[in-house]
């Protein structure tokens, strides 16, 4: 039997973030991870580190993205000096391109009900018109009405975050074990045993963050996390000469010049499959956007699946049953890696969730008819 301070189940985005974090807190946890048979967002997504739509009806997500947003360049410039691996973060703001006066429409009052919900905290953003918009933007088309801007958005190369997370945790003093699947668990408060791999790992504090394993694992440590999986399809073009300043939501251009042009929603279950339609839907959008788009050759394409929960919003619990369980999940990992690095994962090296993270429990959904209760 191998004993650590705590144990976390998945090295995804998630479970790398709050493990690194649960090392800079002084603890000494393990990470297992089921390794390339599983579905793991965190190597097919988009980049983003978005805030402008996160949160609308809900202002504590708004807020918990906000701060992670805040959190991210401390992360950044912590994961450089310690590993050497610059992450590629810029936040120079965000735009949403929006196609269509509808659709511009339907945007401004969303970003005023993100301000409205903001109360004190404050949103700051600006509905862009589409002649100041095509000064900003040059070869910017005709079909573009405008767009929403705030001050908090960015993106990074989710690649180097993982690959940093997973280096700085081990230099840290973190047990990194892949290609082991737990798949069973005995739980006490504060006294977990996990099978996993032919070890025994045992530990007084365990975080669930197997993205769309918790699932399963939840109800094992009574817990619920009722995540689903959502298909998103992404298209990367050839290299191209610096195009734009700033991330637009659907388009960033990557340190290398590639364009990634993204992504879309689909309920398919566990398909991983790319449907032609969908991806002519996504280039048309680009194109539409900026025509000079369709010279570019597409390189790469490929479909991801999202840990999808069922109201969009993170759920983040400790189990009342057994203290010293914890679960996180989402479907905005990269956006959130600040947080969980610097901020959920000190309230669970000092043992509870802080007030402000109540609205995120599960609980939420007891009583739903689709959604199962925590054991
Ligand atoms: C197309 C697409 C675009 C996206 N774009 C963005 C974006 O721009 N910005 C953003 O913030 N987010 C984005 N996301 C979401 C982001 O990628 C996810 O929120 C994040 O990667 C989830 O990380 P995770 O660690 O929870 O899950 P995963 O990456 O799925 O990792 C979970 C890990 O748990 C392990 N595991 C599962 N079950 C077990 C078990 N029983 N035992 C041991 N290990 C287990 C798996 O091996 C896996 O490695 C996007 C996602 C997709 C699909």
């Amino acid at each position: 039997m191998r004993s650590f301070d705590a144990i976390v189940i998945g090295a995804g985005l998630v479970g790398s973030a709050i493990a690194y974090g649960l090392a800079n807190a002084g603890l000494k946890p393990a990470v297992i991870d089921e390794g390339d048979v599983a579905f793991r967002a965190s190597r097919g997504n988009f980049g983003l580190v978005w805030v402008q739509s996160k949160g609308l009806g809900a202002p504590h997500y708004q807020r918990w993205s906000r701060l992670s947003a805040d959190e991210w360049p401390a992360l950044a410039a912590e994961l450089g000096e310690r590993t050497g691996i610059d992450v590629g973060l810029h936040q120079p703001g965000g735009l949403q391109l929006c196609l269509g006066a509808e659709e511009f429409e339907k945007r401004a009052d969303m970003m005023q009900q993100m301000q409205r919900e903001a109360g004190n905290f404050g949103f700051e953003y600006r509905m862009i018109e589409r002649a100041e918009l095509a000064d900003m933007l040059p070869g910017l088309g005709p079909a573009v009405s405008g767009a929403s801007w705030t001050p908090y958005d960015g993106h990074a190369s989710p690649l180097s975050l993982l690959h940093a997370l997973h280096r700085a945790l081990r230099d840290k003093g973190g047990t990194y074990l892949p290609n082991r699947t737990v798949i069973r668990a005995t739980s006490a408060p504060r006294d977990f045993r996990i099978e996993a791999g032919g070890d025994t790992l045992s530990a007084p504090k365990i975080v669930l963050a197997a993205g769309l394993g918790n699932a399963e694992l939840a109800p094992l440590f009574g817990l619920s996390a009722p995540v689903r999986p959502q298909r998103g399809q992404i298209l990367v073009t050839e290299r191209a000469g610096a195009v734009w300043p700033l991330p637009l939501g659907s388009l960033r251009q990557t340190d290398e010049g590639s364009i990634m042009l993204g992504s879309s929603e689909e309920d398919v279950g566990f398909d991983t499959s790319q449907r032609p339609e969908i991806m002519r839907n996504i280039a048309r959008r680009a194109v539409l956007s900026f025509p000079y788009i369709a010279q570019l050759q597409i390189v790469r394409a490929w479909a991801a699946l999202r840990v999808m929960p069922p109201d969009g919003k993170p759920i983040y619990d400790e189990s009342e049953q057994y203290p010293g369980a914890f679960t996180a999940n989402c479907h905005s990992g990269v956006t959130l890696a600040g947080a969980h690095a610097r901020a959920f994962a000190p309230m669970v090296a000092t043992g509870e969730l802080d007030p402000m993270m109540a609205p995120f429990s599960a609980k939420r959904f007891d009583g739903s008819p689709d959604v199962p209760a925590a054991a």
